[in-house]
């Protein structure tokens, strides 16, 4: 267990846009900072950030939280690691107490495959630097290709010895455990015998975003043609490939500063761009793009450029990958290096500025280039040709924008010579059957979780609400509490020779007191425990609910301060402003009032239920005399709310 005064000061430490901005890429709005967000799959950025509360909430998904629970989603963590990360983030020393064995297996499994990669990292990046086989083969390797020793031990390259299990009985001496070295993919258990995965091989520590090593690639200098020139960490824990892209840790700001981001095949290729002083450069590495890739990009930019190499006989199998790119509404660009180059060699050879200028004047559209290539093959064959302008007019029918896919049309059209209303028909046909395949409500509306009519009671709801339903004005209840609980309002009462009088109360005191007085309870039960809360003999902040321990609790309070509800909304909507005292008291009555209203017609209509199941004429007669005071107490807060009374 963490210290309370601990957590306290992880929480007053850490700044949400911060946290959030070690992720994504959030831009100023007003008070606010909006970005793309990260739990769900949007094209416009609906995922809101107020530095000044605190929060982060997203308009599409609904997904809401503090610096804390942000991390625990984003980073799939448990609360008390959550923390840690914080701490570590913040440089706060955690004062732990005594925790559980179930807490500290939890935190130890992830943790520890954490602790045994950056282990594994130093221990290579030594044995690069600091013995005979590191400096004789790993070391002159990095420098006969070029690497600068900056870059060498910014990207934190290593050496594996070529050994057995050098590295296994190295970290096993220093008290690491075979469990986690092999959880962690560094050692492979066998039948028999335990050995190193990557001896014998220069590394390539794999970071994750936030810049913690997650997994090595590993390259062989052997000419050996039984031994595979790069073997690759496994999926692990912590390390899941599909979600992972090579050089992003260093790629970010550069990325977030060009506003594009380049994707090569491999990390020399990376590495040599950095090394060339084009840092906005990652790569998928081994794997063929994925979508969730695609979507670690998108978070810092809408622009992809990919860069080919000259003899890449893989392009055309590439094309697949691209549409996903396409079909998350990003921008391709693609670009081919000279005949028998790639990146990495092309860097070397010229200055870094004619590869500045190469990659800018020589990156194309992806759809241009890729109908460009196709066509040539094809050109003088009718039947081919027709296929490819199906493919072609396929990919431009998965771009989400419609300005941007005529715009395509009218290009291709021009390039493979083909009347543009042909591929205007085919496009629409297509996508006319994509919407019928998939047919899914594409955009959330901006759902405010309290809606201004919520306020002219005047109206009637929209929304189809249940009759007998109280969870808004019960709602209403709760974020008076919340936002206003110890503002003071003026109430009624009488002196002590019974003169009229007013004095001056706290909202809660006065919502709590009317409340209890008619001894009501919410039927929601989260509301319930949340307005329990506030008997407590010292009034809770708002921030104690925002950064309450327990998660409905928080994420209700979190709710309900990002709702764009605000007492100036209902100054809009006709209540006139006097002085703000006087504003919030009526403001307050009139949501105890909808309340209480809204009981009285849930007490009817039991009231009606029971009469008519009622066989005791003595009984019968008590639920009359109840209907009648429920009638009268209708009527009440019917005029009370200024409400036309309907029968
Ligand atoms: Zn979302």
């Amino acid at each position: 267990m963490i210290h309370k005064e601990t957590i306290d000061k992880i929480f007053d430490a850490s700044r949400i846009e911060e946290v959030v901005g070690d992720f994504i890429t959030l831009k100023k709005r007003g008070i606010n900072l909006l970005g793309l967000c990260p739990f769900h799959n949007e094209k416009t950025p609906s995922f809101t950030v107020s530095p000044v509360k605190g929060i982060y909430k997203c308009f599409g998904c609904g997904k809401g939280g503090n610096a804390v629970n942000f991390i625990m989603d984003h980073e799939l963590l448990t609360y008390p690691d959550a923390l840690r990360y914080l701490a570590r983030k913040y440089n706060i020393e955690i004062e732990e107490e005594e925790q559980s064995p179930e807490e500290l297996e939890s935190q130890n499994a992830r943790e520890s495959l954490y602790i045994v990669s950056a282990f594994a990292q130093k221990q290579f990046t030594n044995d690069l630097y600091h013995t005979d086989e590191g400096k004789a083969i790993g070391l002159s390797y990095f420098r006969e290709r070029g690497f600068r020793e900056d870059i060498i031990e910014k990207f934190q390259l290593g050496y594996s010895i070529d050994k057995w299990r050098a590295f296994t009985d190295t970290a096993l001496k220093a008290g690491y455990q075979l469990d986690y070295l092999v959880k962690a993919g560094l050692t492979i258990a066998g039948e028999e015998k335990t050995f190193d995965r990557f001896s014998g091989r220069v590394m390539f520590p794999i970071h994750n975003v936030t810049g913690r090593v997650i997994g090595f690639g590993g390259r062989t200098l052997k000419t050996d043609k039984k031994t595979s020139k790069y073997v690759n960490s496994p999926e692990t824990d912590i390390y899941h490939k599909s979600f992972v892209l090579y050089g992003l840790y260093y790629a970010k700001k550069g990325i977030i500063a060009a506003d594009n981001c380049y994707l090569v095949e491999g990390y020399t290729d990376v590495i040599s761009m950095h090394q060339a002083g084009i840092e906005n450069v990652v790569s998928s590495s081994g794997t063929s793009l994925t979508v969730e890739q695609i979507r670690l990009i998108r978070r810092y930019t809408q622009n992809i450029t990919i860069l080919y190499d000259g003899d890449n006989a893989g392009i055309k199998a590439s094309f697949r990958g691209i549409d996903l790119v396409l079909e998350e509404g990003m921008n391709v660009k693609v670009l081919l290096f000279p005949d028998g180059e790639d990146p990495d060699s092309f860097s070397k050879r010229v200055s870094q500025e004619e590869l500045k200028t190469f990659i800018s004047e020589n990156s194309k559209d992806f759809i241009a280039f890729k109908t460009q290539l196709l066509f040539e093959e094809v050109k003088h064959d009718p039947i081919k040709k027709a296929t490819l302008i199906k493919e072609i007019v396929e990919s431009v029918a998965i771009i989400p924008e419609a300005i941007m896919r005529s715009v395509y049309i009218k290009e291709c059209s021009r390039i493979m010579d083909v009347d543009e209303q042909v591929l205007l028909s085919e496009l629409n046909k297509i996508r006319r059957k994509k919407v019928t395949d998939t047919a899914k409500p594409e955009s959330f509306a901006q759902e405010p979780i309290l809606s201004s009519e919520g306020i002219d009671y005047s109206v009637e709801k929209k929304k189809e609400v249940l009759f007998d339903d109280c969870e808004e004005q019960e709602k209403e209840i709760i974020y008076f509490l919340l936002k206003y609980s110890d503002q003071k309002i003026l109430t009624d009462a009488e002196d002590e020779e019974g003169r009229p009088t007013e004095v001056e109360v706290s909202v809660a005191d006065f919502i709590i007191q009317d409340l209890n007085n008619d001894r009501i309870k919410f039927d929601n039960t989260l509301y319930q425990r949340f307005f329990d809360l506030y008997t407590n003999p010292e009034l809770p902040t708002e921030n104690y609910f925002i950064q309450h321990v327990e998660k409905e609790i928080s994420q209700l309070a979190i709710d309900l301060v990002s709702s764009p509800h605000s007492l100036s909304d209902w100054e809009r909507h006709g209540i006139f402003v006097i002085t703000e005292d006087q504003f919030l008291k009526k403001a307050v009555l009139k949501t105890i009032y909808a309340l209480k209203s809204k009981k009285i017609q849930k007490m009817l209509l039991e009231n009606h239920r029971k009469i008519k199941d009622c066989k005791g004429d003595e009984e019968i007669m008590r639920l009359l005399v109840e209907r009648k005071q429920l009638e009268e107490g209708k009527k009440l807060y019917s005029s009370l709310l200024g409400r036309p009374i309907i029968k």
